[in-house]
């Protein structure tokens, strides 16, 4: 059997080296500066920021590195180490949503949204940058938001915008993030993502309230998440299922919730899940039922139960580690992707056999993270147990001739900042 890979996180000194090296071999000067965001895990609450619901991500070790210099006039010249030595190039003036392609989309969709979304208009100009990352790309840990993300921090600081210096002002950055992604990339998302990518602090997970009538102070807050000292590990892995029939079904989801809360005459399901969640714990699923009753399709059913009750598993979740009860917080996680295969219908095989591995083979809880339909699951584990579950998953999944996963260890750490 082979042996299963860990993607290791790139140090700052690599990341922007690479960066910068890149830059300089593209553009023939070196750049202003480099700075990075980090991707993102969500330990739990998926399907919910979209309903105004809860979610608690932490930012990953693993970063997207942007070394970058600011131009005085609108064109934008970008590359990846990703994109085979290709530049893409746009002007920023009269640049339309949607009208970049591929990749670029993300990081000049930033600027783009800067000018004429922000209403920042020309304080914003153009750039060159070059990225280099560590982050899997399309394996639900938000390589996208990494992407914007620091690409947003960069920005604010070259044109001087003064957003990122505190977590307040972050909050804009992180619009700016989400319109890039929602109206020049193309890609629906809610707001977790680019918000681990900004105000995710090291060593704690972002209780993130998505509930817009909350002041940007107030949808936050920080939540200890230091595994080490209670003997414990997150594994992370990247299942590498290949995405299959995803299109349209993110959209597909939040439209059968939009149309739920309506017809139960609320704004949104977080109206009705703080109803149901603040009931005693024994009366919750009787509500639940009582609820969903009221709706005519089954799946429209499945789908808002699926909402309910995860937004009460986040704050249980999080009252559970507080308490430092870990079997309860696995149980949790367990709860939690039972929920996402059987109401929400977004996992795949790879999905459910991983955390099954997982689970057989110790781990505390185990449950897909991110939006399904192939991408990542996470386990609880106890310290030195992250590398042999990973192996178990590894084996079971070269048994069915499925790819090879990739694993990542992974603690809660810093968001986007300026490294050079
Ligand atoms: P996820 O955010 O879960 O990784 P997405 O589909 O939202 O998956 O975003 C992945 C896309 O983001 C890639 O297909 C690519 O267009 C872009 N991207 C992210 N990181 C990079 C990078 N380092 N270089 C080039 N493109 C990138
Ligand atoms: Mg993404």
């Amino acid at each position: 059997m082979a042996q299963i890979e860990f993607i290791d996180a790139l140090s700052i000194d690599e990341g922007a080296r690479e960066a910068s090296e890149l830059f300089e071999s593209t553009f023939g000067f070196a750049p202003q500066g480099v700075w990075d965001a980090p991707g993102r895990v969500n330990l739990i609450g998926e399907h919910t920021d979209y309903n105004n619901g809860l979610c608690l991500p932490i930012a990953l070790p693993h970063r997207t590195f942007i070394a970058l210099s600011p131009r005085e006039d609108t064109q934008v010249r970008v590359i990846s180490t990703l994109s085979g030595g290709v530049v893409a190039q746009a002007d920023l003036q009269d640049l339309e949503a949607g009208a970049v392609e591929g990749w670029a989309a993300y990081p000049i969709g930033v600027a783009w949204a800067m000018r004429e979304r922000g209403g920042f208009g020309d304080k914003v100009r153009g750039f060159d940058a070059a990225f280099s990352s560590c982050v899997p790309l399309g394996g639900g840990l938000s390589s996208s938001a990494a992407m914007t993300c620091s690409t947003a921090l960069a920005l604010d600081d070259v044109f001087g915008l003064g957003y990122g210096s505190s977590d307040e002002g972050r909050v804009t950055l992180v619009n700016m993030a989400i319109a890039s992604e929602n109206e020049m990339a193309g890609a629906a998302t809610g707001g977790l993502d680019q918000s681990a990518s900004l105000r995710c602090q090291a060593g704690k997970a972002l209780l993130l309230d998505c509930n817009p009538a909350l002041s940007a102070v107030e949808s936050v807050s920080q939540q200890d998440f230091d595994l080490d000292t209670l003997g414990l590990e997150l594994l992370v892995l990247d299942t590498q299922a290949p995405h299959s029939l995803n299109d349209g079904q993110y959209a597909a989801r939040r439209r059968v919730c939009e149309e739920s809360a309506k017809a139960l005459g609320v704004e949104s399901l977080r109206v009705l899940a703080d109803r149901i969640n603040g009931l005693p714990q024994t009366e919750r699923a009787v509500a639940v039922d009582a609820l969903v009753s009221r709706l005519d399709s089954e799946e429209a059913k499945m789908r808002v139960r699926h909402v309910i009750t995860e937004i009460g598993r986040v704050t249980e979740f999080v009252d559970a580690f507080k308490a430092r009860d870990i079997k309860r917080a696995g149980e949790l996680f367990n709860e939690s992707h039972n929920s996402l295969r059987d109401d929400y219908e977004v996992t795949v095989p790879q999905l459910d056999v991983a955390v099954d591995v997982a689970r057989a083979n110790g781990a505390y809880g185990a449950r897909m993270t991110g939006g399904g339909f192939g991408g990542s699951i996470i386990a609880l584990v106890d310290k030195g147990q992250a590398a042999i579950i990973a192996q178990k998953i590894a084996d079971e999944f070269e048994s069915r001739s499925w790819n090879a996963p990739r694993a990542l260890a992974v603690v809660a750490s810093n968001p986007a900042e300026r490294v050079r």
